[in-house]
């Protein structure tokens, strides 16, 4: 097999903790702290010499932090760095007048990415205001396909499958396929794809669904949330956005340091080049080998990730990361 590293291709800040919701399964830890933008772009600047060319942003709401992503898309734009996505709930703004002021200022600032919109049975936010944001945004930067929407799948799929539907109502438009096998909403100025997303059952979530489900992840070395340099609203930077992310075990440094110490330390944090390198399994692998038993099998290697962060000793842990 190929040896895997972790290389970053892109950052993903999260300028800002709060949010106008409070979803029954969010991990976010809402509270005043803000990355500082001129922090941010000198960071930007520093990756972009060292050949990452890739940004986008989450929160929290990121739109709670609208300066921001203004200031940081000019400099994305005069750097000539890529934009990804924004997530975010749309349903953040008090009126249309509000929305529009904002959504026009993030244009002029050049921002040209996509929108991630959160729409399901967990956040359960104004489908109104969605719908006004979808149609506005959709108008505004005249690119019928700008949103996408992801939904948490399985639990509570009658409930999302509805409010999809509701949502596509709202938006004029057709509801088509289904949450497992694909799904769109569309109508002739519209190309809406639903993502599904599986519900990590950690922090709050771990009440909503059972996490040991009886068959084991597939490796994938992290590539879905990982090989990014996520910057936390509090400057700390993880190599990923995964749900585990929050775990100090997984933090390779802050937004005072330079690419080339972040990689440095991630070097040096046994962990992250274990889950990497060798994967999570060779630590499963190894635990068992060390006589650990499981609760079970999960299908959800974050989950798994963080339940060997949270959950076994570290002393035990630490075993496992000094053997190669
Ligand atoms: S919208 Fe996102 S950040 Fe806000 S409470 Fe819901 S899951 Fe958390
Ligand atoms: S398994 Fe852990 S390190 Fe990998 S992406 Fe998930 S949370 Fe991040």
């Amino acid at each position: 097999m190929k040896p895997e590293k972790f290389l970053p291709t892109e950052i993903i800040f999260s300028p800002t903790n709060q949010c106008n919701l409070k979803c029954a399964h969010c991990e976010t830890r809402q509270n005043k702290k803000k990355l500082s933008k001129k922090k941010a772009i000198r960071f930007l600047d520093a990756c972009h010499k060292a050949g990452i060319n890739k940004v986008g942003f989450t929160g929290g709401e990121p739109f709670y932090a609208l300066d921001f992503l203004c200031r940081i898309s000019e400099a994305a734009v005069q750097r000539g760095i890529f934009f990804d996505h924004i997530i975010t709930n749309a349903s953040w703004f008090k009126n249309d007048k509000e929305l529009r002021t904002a959504l026009k200022r993030l244009f002029l600032a050049g921002y040209d990415g996509r929108f991630f919109v959160s729409v399901d049975a967990f956040h359960r936010q104004s489908l109104k205001k969605v719908s006004s944001f979808i149609k506005m945004v959709t108008k505004l930067f005249n690119q019928p396909d700008i949103v996408s929407i992801a939904s948490v799948k399985g639990t509570k799929e009658p409930e999302t499958l509805k409010i999809l539907k509701k949502l596509a109502n709202l938006l004029n438009a057709v509801f088509k396929g289904s949450l497992s096998q694909g799904a769109s909403i569309k109508n002739k100025d519209l190309i809406i794809k639903i993502f599904s997303f599986g519900l990590s059952p950690i922090g709050r979530a771990a009440s909503l669904r059972n996490p040991w489900d009886g068959k084991w992840f597939k490796e994938d070395f992290c590539k879905g949330p990982g090989n990014v340099f996520f910057v936390l609203a509090d400057g700390t930077i993880k190599p990923c956005c995964g749900y585990a992310h929050y775990s100090d075990m997984l933090t390779i440094g802050s937004i005072e340091d330079n690419p080339r110490k972040l990689m440095a330390n991630a070097g040096k944090n046994r962990f992250v080049t274990k889950i990497f390198e060798s994967g999570l399994q060779e630590i499963r692998r190894q635990l068992e080998g060390l006589g650990l038993r499981f609760p079970g099998k999960t299908s959800d290697h974050c989950f798994f990730c963080h339940y060997l962060t949270s959950s076994i000793p570290r002393k035990l842990l630490n075993k496992c990361l000094i053997e190669k």
